[in-house]
């Protein structure tokens, strides 16, 4: 692909972007405010691709999608912008004309991390795919001041403090305060009759804020197609509240100043966990009320104010149930701005929004009290209601005198609004996430739902850009791969196959493992200058990276380590090969396991560590702050991925997909995509361990199984659970790990003992690392796994899950953008 960028012209702008925004010459600037005249120079050429995009949109009246998420886990832009720009080449040599390095000033943007985990960054991958296949879309979402919080490790505890992403501005994204709208909060709910009898409904008595919309560009790769994700700021609807002031509401005046600073305050960061925070409620409502809203103006705009049509040319995409009042809000807008009856109005909303399931765990699930939802939005409330009790009335017409099905679908239950209720039930369309996923939603979490109305039901297996885990992420093999095949991989990843002519050849092999190897040594040297400690690159990297959670087990990957460890102690002689177990993992704040677990990790890693009697041969490395920019670099650097959640449990995974990409080979559980990973690489190029999703399912149905008995029976495992509580990690506090010891054992609490079935699942891993210890010693096969790995990773694009999207569900219309 040939850029449009001009290397003179560049220079001279980021020349001019210092003296103008710094008052700096050149060789003054600080590597920061070469970052920002950078991509200011960019934006630049962006914006004239953002701005022909939009014309040819307009031109063509394509059909458009709003893809509505609390979360986009972006990483960072530049690098990513100058790779889809093609202008890799001209950006590096006019930095180095100029006496900087490329690398250096990418590190200066801090992560746009405006997500928590996969939810997030699928969101992100999808928005780079829909660009560069040239398909018009928005991403809507929220412009949070902080966005996850950055993670400190002290002590072994994981601290959090605040991730100020805006501090220094951020060069990417637009004002558009020609685009600001009112949200409306609380208040009450009138009704006045027309001539004709009909009734219209408003509010009165609301508190409202000014939502303000700023863009990012979302470049597509050599295409010239630029779309927007689109965040949401909240903004007082008048400084200086006069109108109130006057009359003496000065109370008034100062709330609702207050409501729009905290609204986009903080990201909550919680993953896969439902907290019903009532501020948790506004956010939802803020971001939907204003992106609907100007979705709506520019259709009509377009379409001669007339709104009946609206689904030929717009859908809506609702990430979780996060954005499910979209389908209330929508109603809203139809019925109360534009007029048009309950019935028109339904027509409209059920054939825009499409919904698309993220988990089947119990805590996820949205499910708001009545109370709080109709104080806060009344109207919108009025509408569930309706929508409500028509769709009862339809469950009582399929199924006649059946009052449980009636408590198991209604939207409106137990004095609770259930959100994913409401969003199934507005939609034309309900997605999981994997096969094994949508099966499980199907048979088991909605199966009344599929049973009547199975036709919304669908699968789209999640996938991630090859641009950015790949091509940016590893630059040593990507340049390999495309010497090898071409690089149409870049934007068809099937193509990647034909790497599997390569994986006997041992030339080939050779090539591969030495780009691992230095890719090992890239983040052995990030560990020591992060960590301090020191990583052989020569030992096996096995890593799990990806939020923390119980379902997630972290705790079985440590708990085996220290089984290892333990082994290694009482057999010395024992044949190990060196490994280095790599964790990454962000907890939510209020959630005490995992942050113990993290303290377990850290603790474990200060103990074998520091062991010289086992000669290095395990090394424990907890990687601080999990993000975007970091994850690059680990994924290329991993042999081992580890991918062990409960069968069942996980929806997808996507990290899984990133791992296989760059060359590592999956230790995992049959759950999520990973069963999926498995058809694409063959049985003999992964190992797989662990109970199956269906066994999970049903020792659950059966009140769980009994961890007592293992235990007891299994000397080296009580010896592992008895470290946990005998002080040999924590000697200044025997009983620091009891809670986890807990967890495993007893009965003590309202849960089962060993929720996620860790012990049970515990010798079928251990011999799956035994398999990956044999398996890594005869460097020939192992080559030919992970170069395997690559090959067959084509499925996992999030091109061929957008395009399926597009196919199944969205039916949009493509554009080509000329210059
Ligand atoms: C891909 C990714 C995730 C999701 O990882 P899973 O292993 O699928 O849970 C989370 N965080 C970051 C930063 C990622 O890049």
């Amino acid at each position: 692909m040939k850029t449009t960028i001009d290397k003179a012209e560049l220079k001279k702008q980021i020349i001019y972007n210092v003296k103008t925004l710094y008052r700096k010459t050149i060789d003054e600037a600080t590597p920061q405010q070469v970052f920002q005249a950078v991509s200011y120079a960019l934006k630049d050429d962006i914006i004239d691709q953002w701005i022909a995009t939009h014309k040819e949109i307009e031109r063509t009246d394509a059909k458009t999608l709003y893809y509505l998420s609390m979360e986009f886990l972006m990483g960072r832009a530049l690098g990513n912008n100058i790779l889809n720009l093609c202008a890799q080449d001209e950006v590096k040599e006019v930095l180095e004309e100029l006496g900087f390095d490329l690398n250096t000033i990418e590190d200066q943007e801090p992560d746009p991390a405006l997500g928590n985990g996969g939810l997030g960054r699928l969101a992100a991958c999808f928005l780079d795919s829909l660009a560069t296949l040239g398909y018009p879309a928005y991403g809507c979402g929220i412009r949070y001041k902080y966005g996850m919080f950055a993670q400190k490790i002290e002590d072994g505890y994981q601290r959090e403090v605040p991730d100020d992403w805006l501090r220094d501005g951020y060069p990417f994204e637009i004002r558009r305060a020609e685009y600001a709208c009112e949200v409306k909060f609380g208040g009450y709910v009138t009704v006045t009759k027309d001539e004709t009898g009909r009734e219209h409904f408003g509010q009165a008595g609301y508190q409202s804020v000014r939502a303000v919309p700023y863009d990012l560009p979302i470049v597509g790769y050599g295409n010239n197609v630029v779309n927007t994700l689109r965040i949401w700021d909240a903004e007082p609807i008048n400084t200086f509240n006069l109108d109130s002031f006057d009359k003496g509401d000065y109370q008034k005046a100062v709330e609702q100043e207050n409501l729009a600073k905290n609204i986009v305050e903080v990201l909550y960061p919680n993953d896969n966990h439902y907290a019903g925070k009532e501020l948790r409620l506004k956010q939802q409502y803020f971001f939907i009320s204003a992106s609907l809203q100007t979705a709506v103006n520019k259709y009509k705009k377009a379409h001669n104010g007339d709104v009946t049509k609206m689904y030929e040319k717009v859908a809506f995409q609702m990430n979780d149930t996060h954005p499910s009042m979209a389908v209330a809000e929508l109603m809203r807008i139809l019925m109360d701005e534009e007029n048009l009856t309950w019935e028109a109005a339904w027509e409209i909303t059920t054939k825009c929004c499409a919904y698309t399931n993220h988990t089947i765990m119990a805590e996820a699930l949205e499910k708001w009290p009545i109370e709080l939802f109709s104080r806060l939005l009344p109207r919108i409330y009025g509408i569930v209601e309706e929508i409500n009790r028509r769709f009862v009335e339809e469950i009582e017409a399929t199924y006649p005198g059946n009052h449980e099905k009636i408590a198991k679908m209604a939207i409106i239950y137990d004095g609770q609004v259930r959100m994913a209720h409401l969003a199934i039930v507005g939609s034309y369309s309900v997605n999981g996430v994997a096969k094994l996923h949508t099966e499980i939603l199907e048979k088991q979490e909605l199966k009344d739902f599929y049973q009547m109305m199975p036709e919304k039901f669908n699968n789209k297996t999640n996938g991630i850009t090859q641009r950015r885990f790949l091509l940016h992420a590893n630059p040593l093999l990507a340049n390999w791969v495309t010497d090898k095949i071409s690089d149409a991989w870049i934007t068809n990843l099937p193509e990647i196959s034909k790497l599997k002519l390569f994986v006997d050849d041992p030339k080939s092999q050779q090539e591969f493992m030495n780009i691992k190897y230095q890719n090992k040594v890239r983040l052995a040297k990030y560990i020591k200058e992060h960590n301090g400690i020191d990583v052989d690159p020569r030992s096996i990297f096995d890593v799990q990276v990806k939020r923390l959670h119980e379902y997630k087990r972290q705790l079985l990957n440590i708990l085996h380590v220290m089984y290892i460890y333990n082994e290694l102690k009482s057999h010395p002689d024992m044949e190990y090969y060196p490994h280095t177990f790599i964790f990454g993992a962000k907890a939510a704040a209020g959630y005490r396991r995992a942050k113990l677990t993290i303290k377990l990790i850290n603790s474990v890693a200060d103990v074998i560590n520091n062991d010289k009697s086992i000669n290095g041969k395990i090394k424990v490395v907890f990687i601080e702050n999990y993000r975007v920019s970091n994850a690059e670099i680990i994924f290329a650097a991993a042999d081992v991925s580890e991918q062990i959640s409960t069968a069942s449990k996980e929806a997808s995974g996507t990290g899984n997909m990133k791992f296989m990409l760059n060359g590592a080979i999956t230790c995992g559980t049959l759950d999520g995509a990973n069963v999926e990973i498995l058809e694409e690489v063959g049985k003999d190029n992964a190992v797989i361990f662990g109970m199956t999703a269906d066994e999970v399912i049903n020792y659950e149905k059966n009140g769980g199984y009994d961890p007592m008995q293992i235990f007891n029976e299994n000397q080296e495992i009580r010896q592992v659970l008895m470290q946990l509580i005998n002080g040999f990690y924590s000697p200044q506090d025997p009983e620091l790990f009891r809670d986890i010891y807990n967890s495993l054992l007893n009965t003590y609490s309202s849960d089962r003992a060993d929720t996620y079935f860790i012990l049970k699942d515990f010798m079928s891993y251990h011999e799956a690392h035994m398999k990956i210890n044999e398996l890594y010693q005869d460097q020939t096969r192992w080559a030919h796994i992970v170069m395997m790995n690559t090959a067959c990773s084509g499925k996992f694009t999030s091109d061929r899950t957008i395009q399926q999207y597009v196919d199944e569900i969205w039916e949009l219309d493509k554009v080509t953008v000329e210059l």
